[in-house]
Parts: C-alpha cells; sequence; structure tokens
C-alpha cells in the first residue's frame, strides 16, 4: 500500500513520475565545509555573486532563444538580487558572525527572507521563496553542489517551498507535476506550472519531509491526493483514471477547430489570457481564438528599468502575429496592487488594492505609458490588436487616456514609424465603472470584465484572503447585476463585451454570461475546450430560461447549487 498524503489541488491532472526533491537541505555541506579566513570568505562569497550572475545572464539569454519569456523574467528578478549591492554588503556582515561563506550568504538572504513574509500582501510574500532560492543558488555554488540531474523519465519535482527556478530550468516534457509542502496560487513556481498546465497540489505541510528522491509516486491535481510508492493495484486504479484523462484530452482535441456555437447558432469567441508571446502557441493547441487579456505587466517584471519602447514593440508584435488574423487585446500594465515594480516607487500604502495603480499610475507617468501606447500602436501594423485600460473608475480616465494614444499617433507619425489601428477598451473591473458602463459604451471600443477583481470590489472580500473565501462568489446577485448591465450596456451601443476574469472558465457562468448577450471569454488556455463543450451542448433558448430564472434568485450560494444541478 502507497504512503498517502493530501494537499490542495491547484492544477488539475493525474501525473505519475519519480520524485526529484528539489529545494534540498544544505546542512550536511555547511557542516562539513571548511571556513578560511573572514577576509577570504568575504572573497569567496564575492566572487560566487559574480558567478552566479553571469551563469543567470546565460540561461535568460538561453530561454529568450527559446521564447520562455515567463521563466525568463523570474531568471531575470533573481539576477537582480544576486547584483543587489546591499546584499554584498549584508552577507560580509554575516561573514563577520559565522566565519562561513555560504552560511553567510544563506542568513542574509534568509532575513531579507523574513522582511517578504512579514508583509501583508501575498505576493510579497511570495517573494521571500525566491529570496531564499537566490540564497541558496549561491551558496550551492560555494558549496560545489550540482544541480540535480534528470534521468529517463518524469519527474514530480517536490520540496517544501520550490525554487521558482527549479521549474523554469526544467523542460517541459520532463516535468510531470509538482508538489509544493507550503506555496499558494499566486507563487511563482505555480504561475509557471499554469501557463503549462502542469498538475499540482500544494499545502502539504511538513508531511513532505516523508518523500524521498526517485520514490514513484502519483498525485492528483483536482482532488490533492499524493500516493507515494503506490501497490501495483493502486496504480492500475490511477492508470484507469489516467486513461479517462487522455481520453478527455483526445476529446478536447477533437473539438478544437470546432467553433462554440449553441445548438441554435449563437456563437462566443473563445481566447486566452497571456503572459507573454509563446504562451499563444500552447494555447492554440486548445483552440483559442485569439487574446482576450495579455497581462503587459510580464513585460515590465523583472527588469531593472523600464523596457525600452522597442523591446516592447518586439513582445507585442510577436503576440499580434501569433494570433494570426485574430484580436490580441494588449492591457496597458497594470502596477502596483500585488503586483509592484522595484522601479516604479509606489511608497508605503494603507490599501495597495485601492492605490496608486493602474491606470492611475500610467496617467501620471508619461515615460511609462506613451513608450508602451506607441509599442501597442506599431505592433497594430502586423494584425488585429487592441488597447485596454486597467481598473478605469469614470469617462475622465478613459477620455485622458485616449487623447494619450492620439498624441502617441502623433509623435509615431514625426519619427516617420507605421502604426495600425486598433480597438480602444477598458477592464470592467471596479463597480464605478460598471454602474456607468451605459455611459462608458459611447466611448469605448470594447468592454472586458475582470470579474477578480470586479468580484472583490464589489462584495468587499479580499481575492486573496483563504479565511473569507466562502464569500467570494461570481454568482452573488449585485455582481451579476452588474455584469448583466455591462454587456447589455456595450450591446446597445453597438459595441461589444467580453470578459477575462477567472468566471470566465466556469462553464456554468459561461452560459448564463452567453444568454447576457456576451461575445467573448478569454481564459487560460486549458480551460477552453469544457467551457466550449457546455456551450456547444446547450441551446441559446434553454440559456435564457436558466439565465431568467437565476437572475430572480436572491442568494449566490443558491444560484451557485442551482446551477450545479443543470450541469
Ligand atoms: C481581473 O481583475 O479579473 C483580471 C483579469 O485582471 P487581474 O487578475 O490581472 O487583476
Ligand atoms: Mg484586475
Amino acid at each position: 500500500m502507497a504512503e498517502k498524503m493530501k494537499g490542495k489541488g491547484v492544477i488539475a491532472g493525474v501525473a505519475v513520475g519519480k520524485i526529484m526533491l528539489a529545494g534540498q537541505n544544505l546542512d550536511g555541506y555547511l557542516k562539513d565545509y571548511k571556513p578560511k579566513k573572514k577576509a577570504e570568505e568575504k572573497k569567496i562569497a564575492a566572487d560566487a555573486l559574480v558567478a552566479v550572475a553571469a551563469k543567470l545572464v546565460s540561461t535568460i539569454e538561453d530561454l529568450n532563444k527559446k521564447d520562455m519569456k515567463e521563466q525568463a523574467a523570474i531568471l531575470e528578478a533573481h539576477r537582480m538580487m544576486v547584483e543587489d549591492p546591499a546584499m554584498s554588503g549584508a552577507i560580509d556582515e554575516q561573514v563577520d558572525k559565522s566565519g562561513s561563506a555560504p552560511r553567510a550568504v544563506l542568513d542574509a538572504y534568509e532575513s531579507q527572507a523574513q522582511v517578504f513574509e512579514q508583509m501583508e500582501d501575498e505576493y510579497f510574500r511570495g517573494r521571500a521563496v525566491d529570496m531564499r532560492d537566490v540564497g541558496k543558488r549561491i551558496a550551492k555554488y560555494i558549496l560545489g553542489i550540482k544541480e540535480p540531474e534528470i534521468g529517463e523519465g518524469k519527474v514530480i519535482v517536490a520540496g517544501q517551498e520550490i525554487e521558482p527556478s527549479v521549474i523554469a530550468g526544467l523542460p517541459s516534457d520532463k516535468i510531470a507535476g509538482v508538489i509544493l509542502g507550503q506555496g499558494s496560487t499566486t507563487s511563482h513556481a505555480i504561475i509557471i506550472a499554469k501557463t503549462r498546465a502542469i498538475p499540482s497540489i500544494v499545502g502539504v505541510g511538513d508531511a513532505i519531509e516523508k518523500i524521498a528522491d526517485g520514490d514513484p509516486v502519483i498525485i492528483d491535481g483536482e482532488t490533492g491526493e499524493i500516493l507515494i510508492r503506490p501497490s501495483d493495484e493502486e496504480r492500475a486504479a490511477y492508470d484507469v483514471k489516467i486513461k479517462k484523462q487522455e481520453e478527455l484530452k483526445a476529446h478536447y482535441a477533437q473539438l478544437r477547430a470546432l467553433p462554440a456555437v449553441t445548438s441554435d447558432g449563437v456563437k462566443v469567441v473563445l481566447a486566452c489570457n497571456i503572459g507573454s508571446p509563446a504562451d499563444v502557441d500552447a494555447a492554440k493547441d486548445y483552440g483559442a481564438e485569439g487574446v482576450g487579456l495579455f497581462r503587459s505587466e510580464f513585460v515590465f517584471m523583472g527588469k531593472t528599468d523600464i523596457p525600452k519602447e522597442e523591446d516592447q514593440f518586439k513582445e507585442y508584435k510577436a503576440a499580434v502575429e501569433k494570433c494570426a488574423g485574430h484580436l490580441c487585446v494588449i492591457r496597458t500594465m497594470d502596477i502596483g496592487g500585488d503586483k509592484p515594480l522595484p522601479y516604479i516607487q509606489v511608497g508605503t500604502e494603507e490599501n495597495p488594492f485601492l492605490g496608486y495603480r493602474a491606470i492611475r499610475i500610467s496617467l501620471q507617468r508619461r515615460d511609462l505609458f506613451m513608450p508602451q501606447l506607441k509599442a501597442i500602436l506599431r505592433a497594430g501594423k502586423f494584425g488585429k490588436a487592441g488597447i485596454m485600460f486597467p481598473m478605469v473608475i469614470n469617462v475622465a480616465e478613459f477620455k485622458a487616456a485616449q487623447a494619450m494614444v492620439e498624441e502617441a499617433k502623433v509623435e509615431l507619425v514625426h519619427e516617420g514609424k507605421e502604426y495600425g489601428e486598433v480597438q480602444l477598451g477598458i477592464m470592467v473591473e471596479t463597480p464605478a465603472a460598471a454602474v456607468m458602463t451605459p455611459v462608458l459604451a459611447k466611448y469605448v471600443d470594447f468592454f472586458s470584465i475582470g470579474t477578480n477583481d470586479l468580484v472583490q470590489y464589489t462584495l468587499a472580500v479580499d481575492r486573496g484572503n483563504a479565511q473569507i473565501s466562502y464569500l467570494y462568489n461570481h454568482f452573488n446577485p449585485a455582481v451579476l447585476r452588474l455584469i448583466k448591465r455591462t454587456i447589455e450596456s456595450a450591446n446597445k451601443e453597438g459595441k461589444w463585451a467580453g470578459m477575462c476574469g477567472e468566471m470566465a472558465s466556469d462553464p456554468n457562468a459561461a452560459i448564463l454570461l452567453m444568454a447576457m448577450g456576451i461575445k467573448e471569454l478569454s481564459m487560460s488556455a486549458p480551460s477552453i475546450p469544457k467551457v466550449k463543450e457546455r456551450i456547444r451542448n446547450i441551446s441559446s433558448a434553454k440559456a435564457k430560461e436558466i439565465l431568467d430564472k437565476v437572475m430572480e434568485m436572491e442568494d449566490g450560494d443558491e444560484i451557485k447549487k442551482y446551477l450545479a444541478t443543470i450541469g
């Protein structure tokens, strides 16, 4: 019988492989290490910083060549942590205390990690892992520890906290799954796993220490179940599940080229959410028809300075071209809140989600906004592009952003650079915008409903707080009314409304949205087939009937339950 443990399944799918322990314990190596004089240890640490930074630069170049931009961006952030001048001072101080270069490196990065860990924001807390990752990387270099080798077959990477660089550095066809002792859905390791649809489980806790390197294991990313050293019978039981999964995959593959159209001919565009142009390639395998949300902040992350217009242009052009005639909606950077950037000083805020972020920064920082707008406009020459502004709360913000787009065009003409006509739209992710959609619809080309934030702001429920997650329900009648209003406002003015928040990937929600008149649903690509199937298996008349019934209900949980019965 296998040893069993359970965590929280965060990326669905059953995976089988051999455990590859990451985030290994360095205690034994540290004990064996023979430190020299303190001055020499300081030099050893300083040399290690230079060597590790150089190695990172070459890995980043390789990843960029392979168009693995998200992974490259994460390692770029790590390189900055290695080269941070404050860290070399902190390491020297630690050498004075412990006398050992590797110990000093680990302690210096650990104390920085603890600063991050104290932060309220989940995103910042997640960065503590990156700090420890960097410290370990440098210490391993000093200790002469090689990275684990992958042999034959697929691995399931496991660790208390898995360094994002481990996942970023492994080829996709080698990783079958991920298990984290700690971790959350926003930890970088999971962000990378999600774009590659790698079954993943987090929150296993200290039980993870029972897993040994090379152990055969089965994980179920839906239920969170982990079977270590499964017996033949257990393996056979899961083989049935894996077979079903393969069959479902094959079934979904058949849907790939088919449109998301109801039995009576109502069509909805199913697009994908991306963080880099390379994601479009993976999304095509799931039948994505263009991009409904390119989170451009990924282009800004992991850099030491604002990316140049030319560099941004290359990224946007690549995404637009890969969409091959479908629309590619590029959201201007949504920085601030849970997504800070080292080179944009936001300052300490009591309420970062209600603070200096997104369009508010863009409208005040011409030096940031202009190069981005020009880069997107230029990319528009190579296909169909849209510019979308995040966190808009009123007409004035949209008009100001629109005026900046016009200015950007004038600058491009003066510079002799060509640009294409692009659609201009807004994210409807604040209740204020949703309420004002009848007016906003007169000005914009499109709306895209960002339910991740719209739900949190409408219900005053933090989107990342597990303690109150039972209140975070996109079927709450207040949310549904705002969504319906937004879609109807767009249709009345002959504009289109789509959705790019997580709600778009809920097949039951898709039925309601389609009945409300939505034209596009954008989601992480692996969710597309199940939404498509749901739409293809219903008539618009039936969906309307369901919607009417739902809109009469008074409670979000009641709606959720009702929709679960009709699936
Ligand atoms: C949203 O808020 O729904 C959204 C899609 O944007 P993000 O998740 O990046 O805030
Ligand atoms: Mg948002």
